[in-house]
């Protein structure tokens, strides 16, 4: 739930997660914003009230983690001959000038045209929703592959932009998956899968729900934890 609240002159736009839990936890995103965690019990002036009192140090909050995206972008500049990850793959990223947006991937060159290739943030955008239609593509095809395996079909399936998550399950069964999977393993795509279809019986991380998706995948821990160390590669 987006909310907002002013403190003195400052305006604080955050999204309130109500959720099961006994404390308040604040964060930070790049672009994402402000995040406030909070008891489903706690009433929602209460919770601005704690906003408002953070208001100085959330801005600032907020303020680091931009200009530390902005600086690892200036540190990775997206140009011809910018390596690209792809299934897991380390391939080059190649620029051409033209007037549709497309991309293709021939051997391990990514060949990306757009009408402006010298614009980084043109480049990016383009990387991002040509590989996201790819990415999508990949991720109904391993659906149909482990819906009847794993006996839950979801509903909707989006690709998202996410920050900070590589995929979600919705309470009605909707999954949304992170289309930066396509940089990574198709094993690890397969784990991300998998995690989100088995959230459709369990909408939990209990013991129960892991052993649903080591079943599906014994080496799953493996996949799991290229994820979390493969972060930083995946810079777009
Ligand atoms: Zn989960």
């Amino acid at each position: 739930m987006k909310r907002c609240v002013t403190a003195g002159t400052q305006r604080v736009e955050y999204t309130l997660i109500q959720a099961v839990r006994s404390d308040v936890l604040f964060q930070a995103l790049p672009e994402a914003g402000i995040r406030v965690y909070a008891p489903k019990y706690m009433r929602l002036r209460d919770v601005d009230a704690m906003v408002r009192a953070r208001a100085g140090q959330l801005t600032q909050m907020l303020r680091e983690v931009e200009a530390r995206l902005e600086a690892d972008r200036l540190a990775h500049p997206v140009v011809d001959g910018s390596p690209l990850l792809i299934e897991g793959r380390r391939c080059t990223l190649r620029l051409h000038e033209g007037a549709r947006r497309s991309g293709r991937l021939v051997g391990e060159e990514y060949h990306l045209t757009l009408p402006e290739p010298d614009s980084d943030a043109a480049v990016r955008a383009a990387i991002r929703s040509t590989l996201s239609a790819v990415a999508l593509r990949r991720i109904r095809a391993r659906l149909d592959y482990y819906v009847p395996r794993v006996g839950r079909a979801p509903g909707r399936v989006a690709i998202r932009d996410q920050k900070s998550r590589w995929g979600s399950c919705s309470q009605k069964g909707n999954l949304n998956f992170n289309w930066k999977l396509i940089m990574a393993p198709p094993q690890a795509l397969d784990y991300v899968v998998i995690h989100e279809l088995c959230h459709l019986h369990e909408f939990n991380h209990s013991p129960r729900f892991w052993a649903l998706v080591e079943a599906q995948m014994p080496e799953y821990e493996v996949w799991k934890k290229w994820l979390k160390t493969h972060k930083e590669d995946m810079y777009l």
